[in-house]
């Protein structure tokens, strides 16, 4: 049974709750965040590290519960997000390094996890307009994988990820961990493959599909005359025909040497920067 975090109320402004035992029932309730079934009943996620939680708060994601542990005690910037989760209504845990040890499962943990409500964007809220890059994943597997791209997409300056058929979820404490923050700045939006062909026939985009077998250079298409969806397929499998076929372009990458393909990650990070190579400059980068 999952602890829902939402019925306990708001709290006065500084009331924090201690904890050291790993059997409080709190705890396990966070802990058991780091399996799918949880985080789909719960609708929330674990975020590590005080950097993600602030940006994650500035960016107006709803906190639920803030760990942090003793050691971080006293610290400005821990005592403004605790301040900042209570006036929210949210939980303040302070815990043992024990406890949140064994919440993140490593050895050398961050000194604060935030748990946050878990945010979609629906399919048919997303009509981008020109200048808009989306990135598509079929049946995309790895957590790494997908958080890499999620980070690059926010790098790159796209405008989200549509999650194509049965894939890893982004909202995994692995995926959450290798966006390095972009998850709270990234759009997720979660489709059937016949959702997102329909969308795809009136959305007014064009899908530049990658694929081993395309004909077509990728640095030959024509990348500002709509807004661009860039479908890439399955590590193991690459795209099926069905989602193939639909496409506006079957672009490939050049490759030399021995390799049969790139990483997933790494062939939508050199899509990504050529369909915005014309929109990005060192002037408007930090
Ligand atoms: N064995 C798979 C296959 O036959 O397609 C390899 C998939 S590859 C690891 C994962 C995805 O990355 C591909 O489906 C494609 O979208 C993209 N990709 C990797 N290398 C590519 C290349 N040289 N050109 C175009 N797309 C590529």
């Amino acid at each position: 049974m999952i602890h829902d975090f939402r019925n306990d109320g708001p709290r006065k402004v500084g009331h924090v709750k201690e904890v050291t035992s790993l059997a409080n029932p709190i705890i396990k309730d966070i802990k058991a965040l780091t399996n799918k079934k949880s985080r789909e009943e719960s609708g929330d996620f674990l975020a590590e590290g005080l950097k993600l939680v602030i940006d994650a708060l500035e960016l107006g994601w709803t906190i639920r519960t803030l760990v942090y542990a003793k050691a971080a005690k006293g610290k400005p910037l821990v005592e403004q997000v605790a301040a900042k989760t209570v006036a929210a209504g949210g939980l303040v845990l302070e815990v043992s390094e024990k406890v949140i040890a064994s919440i993140t499962r490593r050895d050398n943990p961050q000194m604060v996890v935030g748990i946050f409500d878990q945010r979609w964007r629906q399919l048919r809220d997303v009509r981008p307009k020109t200048g808009e890059t989306w990135v598509a994943l079929d049946r995309v597997r790895d957590p790494g994988n997908l958080g890499t791209i999620i980070r690059t997409s926010d790098a790159a300056g796209a405008s989200g990820v549509i999650l194509v058929g049965e894939t890893t979820d982004p909202f995994s404490l692995e995926t959450v961990r290798a966006t390095m923050g972009s998850v709270f700045a990234v759009p997720v939006v979660k489709a059937t493959p016949e959702e997102f062909l329909a969308w795809k026939r009136t959305a007014g985009v064009s899908v530049v599909a990658t694929h081993l077998a395309g004909a077509v250079d990728y640095r030959t298409i024509d990348y500002k005359k709509r807004p661009i969806v860039l479908l890439m397929g399955n590590e193991q499998s690459g795209l099926p025909d069905a989602l193939a076929k639909e496409a506006d372009a079957l672009a490939r990458i050049p490759q030399a040497g021995r390799a049969d393909s790139l990483n997933l990650a790494v062939a939508t990070a050199v899509m990504l920067f050529e369909a915005r190579r014309h929109l990005l400059t060192l002037s408007e980068t930090r």
